[in-house]
């Protein structure tokens, strides 16, 4: 498994990402739910970082970190970390980075293309709000059609996202239809 990290530094803004041929191909769950990220405008000044470390619960970037397994690099004076994403989201607008603390890159996980699927859905009450609820899921099947590996996380509905491991151990090795 390998992870971008070359789009995803920390000033990267949200529409370079939407835009990238790379995110699209290899993230393309982080891609669809980018396209819901607030508007072109704010898409435009937005950053992936400031989404991450601004951590609203209803945010979609912390969301896809949360289910694709993101890592984040804290960098301060004392040297560098790296922070799985679900060690990150501590609660509502709060993460686990130190005040003195910069997030400087975010690794995104990239699945193998083959046999992996991804849903995004988002409740809001219009186009390009907050989400009020949102769900994401990936899932890679074996060669049989039976879930190897799936991930599903929600936002909006918990103080920050929620991974839920529940239902991914119900589903794990079942088939896919
Ligand atoms: C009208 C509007 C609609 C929006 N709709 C949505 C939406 O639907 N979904 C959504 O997810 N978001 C939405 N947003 C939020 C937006 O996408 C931005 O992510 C958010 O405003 C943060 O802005 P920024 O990325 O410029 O970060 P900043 O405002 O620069 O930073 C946010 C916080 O993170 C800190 N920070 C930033 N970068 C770093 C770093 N590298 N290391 C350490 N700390 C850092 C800053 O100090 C600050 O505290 C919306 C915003 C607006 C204004």
């Amino acid at each position: 498994m390998t992870a971008i990290t070359s789009l995803l530094e920390p000033g990267t803004r949200q529409a370079d990402t939407l835009a990238s041929e790379t995110v699209k191909t290899r993230l393309p769950l982080l891609a669809d739910a980018l396209s819901h990220v607030g508007h072109t405008q704010t898409r435009n000044r937005g950053t992936v970082g400031g989404s991450l470390v601004n951590a609203d619960p209803s945010a979609e970037i912390p969301l896809i970190a949360q289910t694709l397994d993101a890592t984040i690099v804290a960098q301060s004076v004392r040297g560098q970390r790296t922070i799985e994403a679900s060690d990150f989201f501590e609660s509502a607008m709060a993460t686990t980075l130190a005040p003195d603390e910069c997030l400087v890159e975010a690794r995104f996980p990239i699945w193998p293309s083959e046999n992996t699927g991804f849903g995004f859905h988002e409740v809001s009450i219009r186009d390009s709000d907050f989400a009020l609820a949102a769900a994401a899921t990936q899932m890679t099947l074996d060669g049989n059609g039976n879930c190897q590996k799936l991930s599903v996380a929600i936002c909006g509905a918990s103080p920050a996202p929620l991974r839920l491991t529940s239902v991914e151990q119900a589903l794990a090795g079942s088939e896919s239809q």
